[in-house]
């Protein structure tokens, strides 16, 4: 009997974290490293976050796959590639302060708070919101700030911010979101009409003057809209 529970309790856990770890050292070699993402901040960070922790319990087997997974209300988790893409051109480094709009599943969120301590991040439905915050505090990310919002008007209290990802499709780039944006600083923000293909593109504040560079076609939910 002893034995069985030994198996059940330790065993058992540690067989499987290890498939994990396995699928993500894996999702990063080929699906990110391989496409050219070299920051190593962002690499150690994509092989550290659980991501089968995050997606719903319903689509576990397909956490490390190389496209979205839906996360329920119609929204999506990114494709891992993408995720990393992002944070390697906002140029995530230890000591910055990032805003994430669009939560989701929490995993961008993550992905950031294993390279940096301030992580702040706005969901405007209010169900995936809650469930991401309370999955970080299971994971151990007990610092990133979740509020429930609509994000285009960014988060002035705690701005201005070194990066700003955005991971939902914009017809424009928010206004208030370039306010809130460093000197110096980098916004990643898909822009395009919903459900069309989109541009991913890079913004820089530069002496006061923005800067943008179109990355790569891109396909993301809609950005919604709802009250101040
Ligand atoms: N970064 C997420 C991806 C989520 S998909 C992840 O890692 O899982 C995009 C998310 O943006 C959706 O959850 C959607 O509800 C949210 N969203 C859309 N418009 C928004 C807005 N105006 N403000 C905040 N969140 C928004």
């Amino acid at each position: 009997m002893i034995k069985l529970i030994f198996i059940f309790f330790f065993i058992l856990p540690l067989l499987t974290q290890d498939k994990y770890t396995k699928l993500r050292n894996d999702m990063v070699k080929f699906q990110i490293e391989d496409r050219g993402v070299k920051d190593k901040y962002v690499l150690d960070a994509m092989r550290a976050v659980f991501r089968h922790e995050l997606v719903p319990a319903s689509h576990i087997s397909q956490a490390y796959n190389d496209h979205p997974v839906p996360i329920g209300y119609g929204q999506t988790i990114s494709q891992p590639y993408i995720v990393a893409l992002m944070t390697e051109l906002a140029d995530i480094k230890p000591g910055m302060k990032a805003l994430e709009i669009g939560t989701g599943s929490g995993y961008q969120a993550a992905v950031l708070a294993e390279i940096i301590d301030s992580v702040y991040t706005i969901e405007i439905i209010k169900e995936l919101g809650t469930s991401a915050a309370d999955k970080l505090k299971k994971l151990g990310y007990k610092k990133v700030q979740v509020k429930i919002a609509d994000g285009y008007y960014g988060w002035k209290e705690s701005a201005p911010f070194d990066a700003i990802i955005v991971t939902a499709a914009a017809e424009h780039i928010p206004p208030p979101l370039i306010e809130q944006l460093k000197e110096g600083g980098k916004m990643i923000i898909p822009v395009g009409h919903p459900f069309q293909v989109q541009n991913l593109m890079l913004v820089e504040k530069k002496e006061g003057k923005i800067k943008t560079k179109n990355i790569l076609p891109v396909r993301f939910v809609p950005f919604k809209r709802g009250k101040e």
